[in-house]
């Protein structure tokens, strides 16, 4: 049986006909190539002055002046831009430079839809990988299969159609980072977005990248102060921890996330913000209050609204991150809030499906975990020998009905080092932050307190256990014995004590006060509805009259017990100085 041939066709475009010397140049040089006679078509084309361009199969060899300028300029960007002087090398860059007719492989779309297109004839593209369309529409590689592959675009794709050309970049997908991000929100891709004008990038990072290795990795021992104090009391988050908050819809945790970003004012941390699938109208109210407690100035939003394609959805979180490591290989600490990683499953789930993935559990693709486990793992406090910097990550899940169990919510719990759970009762019944203290959790964060704080907080969390067991009990009973009766009146003191209005971060000192005075039975018989007023009165007192124990407490970050014991000597007098008034 004869062995079946490919037969290779090569065209040949040129302004003018190869002569018959040229002809049996490229007919040597086809043949060495492909190990075959490769027929040889001529066609012309005035598309190409000064040069040509072969087509081969999938290959094209581009020799026209277009394709040997972007050769020059591909060699032009790796020159080093670094240090100093680069007219020389540019020069040398220049004078070395032979251009070459190199094969470039360019595919064809085969189908495109919602943002989806399949390719044909790129066999070597890899995962990950950027490739360039037609009117500079970039789309991304998600699925290899045998003869096609799928990718993502990034830009609308109305000038994508079928039988448009596609071509590889060897590049995998990447952002522009820098110091000139701050205070700027920008899209999915490191565009701005705020009308501000251009941004002079540092550096382009890839937008995924391993995670630091554990050798390369340090405890987490410093606190990152959120300002709330139910938060920072007895849920405290580490710089390089990955702290969850977690509740349904409209219970402040875009709130908290906020609040802890205008906290950070002063405190050399730079602050992401990452909105994803929100209404624009939500992400302008963030960059507004942001804006206005001055917080914008060390903080960067990346923006991939509801609008937006599902693509840019899915990769907002990853470029949000790669920004967020340029500035922790420098040593620097940063915080990154991801609002939320629901809709960005969503998002995913969306793509996967259009990609033709099989469905898994609630029709998520089976990988939805890894996504956000290979993005909370970048969160690291790196050692001090590799600059130390940090990237503590706040992701945001929104539940529906308070159900936790759901799918997205228990991966995301089972990557995170802790959660903070916040209840729709809590919230509208005014308990707010809503923070529910029986489910919240910080599994890192003890470690990261201060001293002080550590002593301060002492048994808040098991006296506030205990309230609320009898709470449950004595609901029902209509006369209750004088201890029962106090206990109840002091957890409830507690519980409104934990209430905090939004933008109001507290300070180290101001904590610690409160703590210490209330775990000390100093509110008991206070009214509930007064006990707010008192804290704020008390800690006015304590910055004006005692001064020095504030600034201990915020400078030194420990407290030992005569000073816990002055604290709770001053607050006593206080509230006999108020009761005497009265
Ligand atoms: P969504 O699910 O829509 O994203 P969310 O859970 O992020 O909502 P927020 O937008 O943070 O919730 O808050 C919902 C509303 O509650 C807002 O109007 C906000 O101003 C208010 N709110 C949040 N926290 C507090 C607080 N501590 N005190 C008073 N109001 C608050
Ligand atoms: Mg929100």
């Amino acid at each position: 049986m004869k062995k079946e041939e490919v037969i290779l066709n090569a065209k040949l475009y040129s302004a003018v006909e190869p002569s018959k010397e040229q002809q049996k140049r490229f007919g040597n040089f086809l043949k060495n190539k492909y190990g075959q006679e490769v027929s040889l078509e001529w066609v012309k084309s005035d598309a190409f002055p000064g040069g040509f361009r072969m087509e081969v199969g999938n290959d094209i060899y581009d020799w026209s002046v277009g394709g040997r300028f972007r050769q020059l300029r591909d060699t032009l960007v790796k020159v080093p831009t670094d240090n100093g002087n680069i007219i020389p090398l540019l020069k040398e860059s220049i004078e070395s430079w032979t251009p070459e007719a190199l094969a470039e492989q360019v595919g064809e779309v085969t189908t495109v839809g919602d943002g989806i297109a399949t390719v044909s004839g790129l066999g070597q593209a890899t995962f990950g990988e950027i490739l360039l369309f037609t009117d500079g529409v970039r789309g991304m590689v998600q699925d290899i299969r045998t003869n096609e592959i799928g990718c993502v675009l990034f830009n609308d794709d109305e000038s994508v159609t079928q039988g448009s050309s596609v071509r590889r970049t060897g590049k995998t997908a990447g952002t522009p980072v820098g110091e000139a991000f701050l205070g700027r929100v920008v899209d999915a891709l490191g565009t701005p977005i705020d009308g501000l004008g251009e941004i002079e990038a540092s550096g382009y990072m890839p937008v995924e990248t391993q995670a630091p290795p554990i050798i390369d990795r340090q405890p987490v021992d410093t606190p990152i102060e959120t300002g709330i104090l139910s938060i920072d009391s007895m849920f405290p988050i580490g710089r390089g921890q990955r702290e969850l908050i977690i509740g349904d819809r409209q219970t402040g945790k875009t709130a908290i996330a906020t609040d802890t970003i205008i906290n950070q004012k002063g405190k050399n941390c730079i602050c992401i913000y990452v909105a994803i699938g929100q209404k624009n109208s939500s992400v302008v109210r963030v960059q507004q209050t942001l804006m206005k407690h001055e917080a914008m100035d060390y903080s960067i939003i990346v923006s991939a609204s509801a609008s937006d394609p599902a693509p840019l959805q899915y990769i907002a979180p990853y470029a949000g991150c790669a920004m967020a490591e340029y500035f922790m290989n420098q040593g620097k600490d940063v915080l990154i809030v991801y609002d939320d990683l629901s809709k960005h499953a969503v998002a995913y789930r969306a793509l996967s499906l259009l990609l033709d993935r099989s469905p898994g559990r609630e029709a998520y693709p089976g990988d939805v975990f890894y996504l956000h486990s290979r993005l909370l793992e970048r969160a690291a406090r790196l050692s001090d020998n590799i600059g130390g910097g940090s990237i503590t990550a706040l992701p945001i899940v929104e539940t529906q009905a308070g159900d936790v169990a759901a799918y997205i919510p228990t991966n995301i719990i089972s990557i995170t080092d802790g959660q903070i759970f916040l209840e729709s009762d809590l919230f509208f019944a005014g308990q707010r932050p809503a923070v529910n203290v029986g489910l919240s959790v910080s599994r890192v964060g003890g470690d990261a307190q201060t001293k002080a704080m550590k002593k301060a907080a002492g048994t808040l969390r098991i006296d506030l256990a205990q309230y609320r067991e009898m709470e449950v009990f004595t609901q029902f009973a209509s006369d209750l014995d004088d201890q029962t009766r106090q206990q109840l009146e002091y957890g409830q003191g507690l519980m409104r004590m934990l209430r905090q209005k939004q933008y109001k971060p507290k300070s180290q000192h101001e904590q610690v006060i409160t703590l210490v005075m209330a775990l000390a039975h100093t509110m008991q018989g206070i009214d509930v509805d007064e006990v707010n007023s008192f804290i704020e009165g008390l800690i006015e007192h304590f910055e004006t009259e005692h001064r020095d124990i504030c600034d201990r407490i915020d400078k030194e970050g420990v407290m030992d017990d005569d000073l816990k014991q002055q604290i709770i000597d001053i607050s006593t007098e206080y509230r006999n100085g108020i009761d005497e008034r009265d």
